[in-house]
């Protein structure tokens, strides 16, 4: 059988990372967050791995997605009251939510944006993470210009 994931040293190696093992689970719930960005929760990736690994449960995919949060290959979102959702792009992003469908789309992040925000801070006061959430609609033109309605093999 071929590798599941194009990336799937880079996953053994970071799971090695945390002490942790490349298991068939790990590796196929990881695929199905590349593949298809768009921020699921627990739930909608569970239906996904599902469909893939029949024998999966639930509770399974919770710890992979633990396992994978807890190497640093995908981060945890939350919006408010929603439940968890998980994002695979680790580069430095901010999120558009499309009040009209609900969409969640990653929005880059230009270092020299980050710089700036920083200096919004009073002094004495030291950024460790922003999160930063626009709301509002998208044209759906404008869609095909974002990383999560790309569609296809993702580069390695
Ligand atoms: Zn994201």
């Amino acid at each position: 059988m071929p590798p599941l994931v194009s990336s799937s040293d880079s996953l053994t190696q970071r799971l090695a990372c945390s002490g942790l093992r490349a298991t068939p689970q790990r590796e196929i719930v990881y695929q199905l967050l590349l593949e298809r960005p768009d921020h699921p929760t627990a739930d909608e990736l569970f239906a996904r791995v599902k469909a893939k690994m029949p024998t999966i449960s639930l509770a399974t995919v919770y710890n992979c997605l633990e396992a994978l949060v807890q190497c640093a290959l995908v981060k945890q979102v939350n919006f408010e009251r929603e439940p968890t959702r998980y994002c695979s792009n680790l580069a430095e992003h901010a999120h558009f939510i499309d009040s009209a469908t609900g969409r969640i789309i990653d929005i880059a992040m230009p270092p020299a944006y980050l710089a700036h925000l920083k200096e919004a801070l009073p002094p004495g006061f030291t950024m460790d993470d922003v999160e930063l959430n626009f709301r509002g609609t998208a044209a759906p033109e404008a869609l095909g210009n974002t990383a999560t309605t790309r569609s296809g093999p993702i580069p390695a």
